[in-house]
């Protein structure tokens, strides 16, 4: 089978690492021939996944295509789709999630519990909702990784927002953030991962360390579950969905966004749970069995991000003491340059034990520095 990957990051590496487990020919499609992903697929080729023709060529002779990032060519998938070729996820769930706007209302129109909001325009329309703060602006389209994302504590920040069209949603009292992870395949079977729980880093808005499973109160865990299942059969779509959302303090659990793809909150999966996120995306569009979500162990992943002050070719300090620790597993993403808070890989613990586990995670952060 000829499958296609939009993307070549981090995320289509690992995509494609877990591919050599079946029989299945590779493509991906970036536009950095020095991408992540570039020389562990059968073939590379180099293009812009924003553009139509570039996206529908690549597709045309594939037997199914999936996505690493939402900012794809969603028209040209979907001609794809309509002659024939599978897409992981659908089309039409990419347009809804790709805006922030589109996504919000879509929780709302489906009864999926999340934070109240308002749409802005622009800057002056954001001025008219003084008495909606504190809030958190976001851009309906371009943000990513925390870069669409403004708090708006009170009136004197206001000018800090986007203007461009925009949610404004309410600041929530955020207990605990979580994410689920689920899978669909096309008979509209599922399977779900165990949440895990992120803690982030106030500067950077990076994941800056997450432990899996997440501890919380079996209703809140339950609720989670089932609002993560809910998503995915609403956006009604086959493939692999991130989840995430917000526990609050009184133990509401409101959603916050969904990625409908491989995520960086299951990076834990591919160590620490039988059937990982990147193998279960690959049954579904092979179209075999689900796999079997449990942990094996309780995990945690620490992100290895490129140190302030250092831009350059990369150097890992530390790596010998990390890799010498019992049940830690190196993750480098093979970036040749680092610049401060870069994605440069991850490292998974495994423990049964979570003080064990937060224990090494900190003792990781600080050890491991990517310097230049
Ligand atoms: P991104 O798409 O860039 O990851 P998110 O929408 O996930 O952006 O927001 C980034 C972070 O900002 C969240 O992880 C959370 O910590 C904080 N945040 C987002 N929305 C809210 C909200 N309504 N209330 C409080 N904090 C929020």
């Amino acid at each position: 089978m000829k499958i296609g990957i939009l993307g070549g990051g981090q995320l289509g590496r690992m995509l494609l690492q877990a591919a050599a487990n079946y029989t299945v020919e590779t493509f991906v499609l970036e536009n950095d021939a020095l991408c992540p992903a570039a020389h562990l697929c059968h073939h590379f080729v180099l293009g812009d996944i924003r553009d139509y023709d570039t996206v529908y060529n690549f597709g045309k002779g594939l037997d199914a295509i999936t996505i690493e990032i939402e900012s794809v060519n969603v028209d040209a998938l979907e001609q794809l789709q309509k002659e024939g070729i599978r897409v992981y996820p659908s089309p039409s769930a990419i347009r809804i999630i790709k805006n922030k706007i589109r996504q919000k209302e879509f929780y709302y129109h489906h009864q999926l519990p999340t934070s109240e909001y308002i749409i802005t325009q622009n800057l002056a329309d954001l001025e008219d909702h003084k008495s909606f703060l504190p809030a958190v602006h976001k851009v309906g389209e371009g943000g990513y990784d925390g870069k669409g994302v403004q708090v708006i504590k009170d009136e004197t920040a206001m000018h800090s927002g986007f203007d461009a069209p925009s949610v404004l949603e309410k600041m929530v009292n955020i207990k605990k953030e979580i994410a689920v992870i689920v899978a669909m395949n096309d008979k509209g079977e599922t399977a779900i991962y165990p949440p895990a729980e992120m803690v982030f880093d106030p500067i950077l808005n990076l994941l800056d360390y997450q432990v899996s499973p997440a501890i919380l109160p079996e209703k809140v865990l339950w609720k989670a579950e089932a609002i993560a299942l809910k998503v995915v059969k609403e956006l009604q779509s086959p493939g692999l969905f991130a989840v995430e959302m917000f526990v609050d303090d009184h133990d509401e659990v409101l959603v916050n966004e969904t990625a409908p793809r491989v995520h960086n909150s299951g990076h834990h999966t591919i160590e620490a749970n039988y059937s990982s996120q990147y193998d279960m995306l690959w049954r579904i569009m092979l179209q075999y069995p689900l796999g079997n979500t449990d942990p094996i162990l309780p995990s945690a992943i620490v992100n290895i991000l490129g140190a302030e002050g250092y831009s350059g070719n990369a150097k890992y300090e530390g790596l010998d003491d990390v890799l010498r620790m019992e049940n830690v597993f190196v993750h480098l993403y093979g970036k040749e340059h680092t610049k401060p808070g870069r994605k440069m890989g991850h490292v998974t613990i495994m423990s049964k034990d979570y003080q064990d586990l937060t224990h090494k995670a900190n003792k990781i952060k600080y050890m491991l520095r990517v310097i230049a």
